[in-house]
């Protein structure tokens, strides 16, 4: 039987390929793409690690600013795990051929990103991401791990809570397929897509594998809590990363005057430019003082961006910006070994996971080091996952699953158009549960949000051809929003506080009874929901 299954590849799937391979495991990564093309290929301005290279650092700065920045809602000792292990992670990186840049003495260049207090961030010109993940793409095929593509995760296979594998949708074929192994690790990225045409994400980061386990009886943790990026182009909302202004760049509004310090964390950013906007301002990104060769030395994808999507060149005119929806910090609920919470020889690692790091604010830097750093934390973990004693192999989740996508192929009807439903559902996200959240507004969408998932079996798909069939998966997709949905808006409304990325004003301070993680499961088939005290090192 396969050792370990991993499902997601990104950089978090790679990584833990690459350990789990190392640990002696059999291992097959499967994912719906190809494994060049996740969002971590898309991330652009570094991966955190206190080397000190550019200005003194320390790992106990790095520590601190990332408690600082998750507002309590952290896990302090896997924070402290990963800041401790992110110079190991660096040298790993280089040792597989990540080509970082140099500083004059050749030592990995850094930058300071929002919220850190240290130059900290290392990085490959504006293309860390796609670097790191080439890279890594690279070690595995050198491996001879076996990559599967275009096999998208419908459900996790489980027998008195023991995970066996999950069932997939051969995407070329339209076949239903299972996959079995003595462990299985979900790293399929976060949910920022429910906030569609308003994120800086592809459109198929819909939090399938979150849903997987939340339909499995597993848990998922904090889905209140979303990063808006206050720096995305106003009109295709494509990332101009922190890069921009750690190297130096204004935020300022249509008088041309600054409003806020550029380097404070993104919570705080996205929330004064918000406010600029709804006074009536426009808000703009202004690099022009750092001079056209410094520009395109440093930030060469950036400038493509303006370029190509905005028809702007940055280094001689402003940026017009707008905050968009970016990271997802709430996922999957894991403990400190990444076992997912609820369900056995189960893992979760990178977006998807809940792994109390990054609290209720991202430091900019600290997910690809996660990603690489947690993602080989979990592949080691999972080749240690011993074959469960009643491991039976019945085969009723794969025939639901067959029986589910025929059924979209023969029966369902398709009588409303849920591309337009989700379009729709993607501005409300933005508007009701986006930068500033009130109880109104988020309780009649959660109603609104309700009724169409009662109405799911009268959409179903127009496109009845098996193979290739991108309407089915974006069905699919869609089924998965509106069950993470759901938990968002519930989880927003009952924090009746304000805590980094939540912030409602009526109720603006932090408050500690909601120094907590607000965890949800489903329970004969209903939601249920409780607060979780916040894991500190003193109990
Ligand atoms: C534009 C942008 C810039 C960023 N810049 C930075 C930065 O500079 N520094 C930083 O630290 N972070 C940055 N981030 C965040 C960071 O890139 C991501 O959080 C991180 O890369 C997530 O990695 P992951 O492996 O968890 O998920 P992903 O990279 O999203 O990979 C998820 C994988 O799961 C697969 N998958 C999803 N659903 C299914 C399914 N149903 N079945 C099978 N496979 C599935 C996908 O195909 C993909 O392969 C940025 C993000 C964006 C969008």
């Amino acid at each position: 039987m396969l050792d370990v299954l991993i499902i997601g590849s990104g950089g978090a799937g790679l990584s833990s390929a690459l350990s789990a391979k190392e640990e002696g495991s059999t291992v097959i990564v499967v994912g719906k793409n190809h494994p060049t093309t996740s969002q971590t290929s898309m991330a652009q301005g570094g991966i955190n690690s206190a080397l000190g290279n550019v200005i003194p650092d320390s790992i106990e700065a790095h520590i601190r600013d990332t408690i600082n920045s998750s507002h309590g809602l952290c896990d302090e000792s896997m924070v402290r795990l990963m800041c401790e292990d992110a110079p190991m992670t660096i040298e790993w990186l280089e040792s597989l051929g990540v080509p970082f840049d140099r500083t004059d003495e050749s030592k990995v260049a850094q930058r300071r990103l929002g919220g850190a207090s240290s130059k900290r961030a290392c990085y490959a010109q504006d293309y860390t991401g796609l670097k790191i993940l080439h890279t890594l793409y690279d070690s595995c095929l050198k491996n001879g791990i076996e990559m599967v593509e275009e096999y998208m995760l419908l459900n996790l296979i489980v027998e008195k809570k023991v995970v066996q594998g999950a069932t997939f949708l051969n995407i070329t074929t339209g076949e239903v397929l299972e996959i079995r192994a003595k462990a299985t690790i979900i790293a399929t990225g976060g949910y920022s897509s429910i906030y569609k045409n308003f994120t800086t994400n592809a459109d198929d980061s819909t939090g399938d594998g979150i849903a997987s386990v939340l339909r499995a009886g597993g848990e998922v943790s904090d889905i209140e809590f979303v990063q808006f990026h206050p720096t995305a182009l106003r009109g295709s909302a494509i990332l101009i990363s922190e890069s921009a202004r750690g190297e130096g760049g204004y935020l300022v509004n249509s008088k041309g005057e600054r409003f806020v310090d550029e380097l404070l964390t993104r919570d705080i950013l996205a929330r004064a430019i918000t406010l600029q906007i709804e006074s009536g301002e426009d808000v703009f990104l202004d690099i022009r003082h750092l001079g056209e060769e410094k520009i395109l030395k440093l930030m060469p994808q950036e400038v493509h961006l303006c370029k190509l999507h905005e028809g702007i060149d940055p280094a001689f005119e402003l940026i017009p910006i707008k905050p968009v929806a970016h990271y997802t910090m709430g996922g999957i609920d894991v403990n400190q070994a990444l076992e997912v919470s609820g369900l056995k020889n189960c893992y979760a690692v990178g977006e998807c996971s809940n792994a109390k790091i990054h609290g209720a604010n991202r430091l900019g830097g600290n997910s690809l080091l996660e990603i690489v750093s947690m993602g080989r934390l979990a592949g080691i973990n999972a080749s240690k996952t011993p074959l469960e004693l009643d491991y039976i192999t019945n085969t009723t989740q794969l025939e639901r699953d067959r029986e589910y996508i025929d059924g979209l192929f023969e029966e369902y009807p398709w009588e409303i158009n849920f591309y337009n439903t989700q379009n729709e559902l993607g501005e409300k996200f933005y508007k009701y549960a986006g930068i500033i959240r009130d109880n109104n507004q988020l309780n009649n969408f959660l109603n609104e949000l309700r009724v169409i998932k009662a109405s799911i079996d009268n959409m179903g798909i127009g496109d009845k051809q098996k193979k290739n069939n991108s309407n089915l998966v974006d069905f699919l997709q869609f089924i998965n929003v509106l069950e993470i949905g759901e938990v968002l808006l519930d989880s927003a409304i009952v924090r009746d506080e304000s805590r980094g990325a939540h912030y409602k004003e009526a109720f603006p301070n932090e408050e500690r009874l909601y120094q907590a993680h607000s965890v949800y499961w489903i329970e004969d088939e209903v939601l249920q929901h409780r607060f979780e005290k916040v894991k500190s090192d003193e109990n």
